[in-house]
């Protein structure tokens, strides 16, 4: 691995030049590849010799994508997926067998949480939940047939953070394979590889595009497991689209600016709103009040582009204000240049019960927003507006 930076790293690497002696990447909308003879094909298809086949199993943009993002993550070889799902999914599915067990941090992704209580059931592939405020207790939860274990930090919406040193020692005292999913905080605030995660998977839709535009997922880690995962794609064909690879390659070589701008931006917005008295709380991992501050500043570069907002007056309050926003969006979206906020009680996490959205943590009146890359002065005025006009 080379030691260069990794906004060097970011903009530096790239595939091979074509003939054409291009600059920037092309993109190579190809389904197949050409042998120049029968032994040549004989050679690749027997993996003697490296070499691009067929774009399910690999394409130059792809390739591209994942040597930039290993690079970045301190990953050994990885998976560029259709999206961030088809990660999720991949790395689950490729490496569990019927009977395996996975322990869970309690707060995932919405579709995360699905795969693991509706999809692997089916296959008889089990799973615990585990409460991040517990975490001394996670010992019991090991069960013989657990097998690998599955968190995201931070949590969404809740924002609470997993001490990823910690974990990386429990997986490995425990023999269970570690999986993080890196979306929020991305490679640039967190490399969760260096703690000892076996694989890092990732939603390159959302800051990794950063613009709103593509769907993608990265399947990220040791050489043996992306071996195993890789077999598993190939032949079940999540791959993604050559443009979309080559959009995601595009946007690495500016993640870190943006992550720059996105986590000052939403630090602005935190320290601003904190002591709001139309607010219960605002969490950001950043701020002081936060109740891992020390731990997300150890493990953290920055606090990340996502600050909670406890509006109060419970759900009726937050749509109201939601009603009033001018020039916020909303949408079910995170991590793109325009702010956007969006409602977990009310819409991305409805289906919860009462009590499970307590637990994690998403009150009625809670409002996360993901804050763009307008100046901040505009962002907080926004929502200093609609606060005024939803009391
Ligand atoms: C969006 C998201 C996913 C799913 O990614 P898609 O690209 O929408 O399939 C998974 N995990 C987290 C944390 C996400 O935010």
């Amino acid at each position: 691995m080379s030691n260069k930076h990794f906004e060097t790293e970011a903009v530096r690497i790239a595939s091979s030049k074509s003939n054409q002696r291009e600059h920037s990447a092309p993109i190579y909308m190809t389904s197949s590849f050409t042998f120049d003879s029968a032994e040549e094909a004989r050679q690749m298809f027997a993996e003697e010799i490296p070499g691009n086949i067929y774009s399910r199993y690999a394409n130059p943009n792809s390739s591209d994508l994942i040597e930039k993002v290993c690079a970045v993550e301190g990953t050994e070889d990885g998976i560029a997926t259709a999206s961030g799902m088809a990660a999720m999914f991949g790395s689950m599915a490729s490496l569990l067998e019927q009977g395996d067990h996975i322990l869970a941090s309690r707060s995932l992704f919405g579709s995360t949480h699905q795969l693991l209580t509706r999809v692997f059931p089916k296959w008889g592939i089990t799973s615990t939940y585990g409460d991040i405020s517990d975490i001394e207790n996670w010992d019991k939860l090991v069960k013989p047939n657990t097998k690998m274990l599955f968190i995201e930090t931070p949590s969404n919406p809740g924002l609470e953070v997993i001490d990823l040193e910690w974990i990386g020692k429990f997986a490995k005292a425990h023999n269970l394979i570690l999986v993080v999913d890196n979306c929020f905080a991305t490679p640039y605030l967190q490399q969760p590889a260096k703690w000892g995660a076996d694989i890092v998977a990732h939603s390159a839709t959302k800051y990794i595009d950063g613009q709103g535009r593509v769907l993608g997922g990265l399947i990220l880690g040791k050489q043996e497991l992306i071996k195993e995962v890789q077999f598993f794609t190939r032949h079940t064909g999540p791959s993604i689209s050559p443009f979309n690879a080559w959009i995601l390659s595009r946007s690495m070589e500016t993640l870190a600016i943006r992550m720059e701008r996105h986590c000052a931006n939403a630090l602005a917005v935190a320290s601003y709103f904190q002591d709001n008295k139309e607010l219960e709380f605002v969490k950001y991992p950043f701020l002081k009040s936060h109740p891992q501050h020390d731990l997300a500043k150890k493990q953290m570069k920055h606090g990340g582009g996502i600050v909670t907002l406890t509006l109060k007056g419970g759900i009726e309050r937050a749509q109201r204000f939601i009603d009033e926003l001018q020039m916020i969006t909303v949408t079910a979206n995170l991590g793109d240049t325009r702010s956007i906020i969006t409602h977990p009680a009310s819409t991305t996490h409805s289906k919860l019960t009462e009590e499970e959205r307590q637990r994690v943590g998403i009150l009625p009146g809670l409002i996360r927003l993901s804050a763009g890359l307008e100046h901040h002065d505009d962002i907080i005025a926004d929502i200093e507006r609609a606060l005024e006009r939803s009391k």
